[in-house]
C-alpha cells in the first residue's frame, strides 16, 4: 500500500535504522543524509519517511510531504553553506532511477554545469 514501509526498499530500511546513514537532517516527515557516491562536494539524499516510488507519486498521495521534502533541501543547502545548488529527482529508469523510493538529489559544492548529461 501506497506510503507502508516496504519489506524490500533499501530507503526504508534507513528510515527504520536497518541500514546505516550518515543522517545531516530529519524531521517528522523527512529524513537527509549523504549519498554513499557522492557526484560533488555536497551530495545528499532528502527522502520522505513513508515510501513513495518517485517524486510524482509522493506529490499525488502526500503533497504536504512534497512541500516537505523541497523544504528539507533547502536546509540542506543552507546547512552546507553552498552558494548555489541543484535538486535532482531522476524519475524512471532511462533517467538513471536505481532506488524505487522517493528521494531529492541535493549537490553543490562544485560548478554544476547546465544541461546536465
Ligand atoms: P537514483 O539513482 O535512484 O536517482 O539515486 C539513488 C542514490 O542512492 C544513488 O546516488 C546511490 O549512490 C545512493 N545509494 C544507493 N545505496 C545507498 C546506500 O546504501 N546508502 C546511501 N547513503 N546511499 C545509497
Ligand atoms: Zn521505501
Amino acid at each position: 500500500m501506497a506510503g507502508e514501509p516496504q519489506d524490500d526498499c533499501l530507503f526504508c530500511k534507513i528510515v527504520a535504522g536497518q541500514i546505516p546513514a550518515t543522517i545531516v537532517r530529519e524531521t517528522d516527515t523527512t529524513v537527509a543524509f549523504r549519498d554513499i557516491n557522492p557526484q560533488a562536494p555536497t551530495h545528499v539524499l532528502v527522502i520522505p519517511k513513508a515510501h513513495h516510488k518517485d517524486a510524482a507519486a509522493l506529490a499525488a498521495a502526500a503533497p504536504e510531504v512534497a512541500a516537505d521534502l523541497l523544504r528539507e533541501a533547502q536546509a540542506v543547502a543552507d546547512q552546507d553553506q553552498l552558494e548555489s545548488h541543484r535538486i535532482v529527482f531522476n524519475t524512471g529508469s532511462g533517467a538513471g532511477q536505481t532506488v524505487w523510493h522517493a528521494h531529492a538529489h541535493v549537490l553543490g559544492g562544485r560548478g554544476l554545469h547546465w544541461p546536465p548529461g
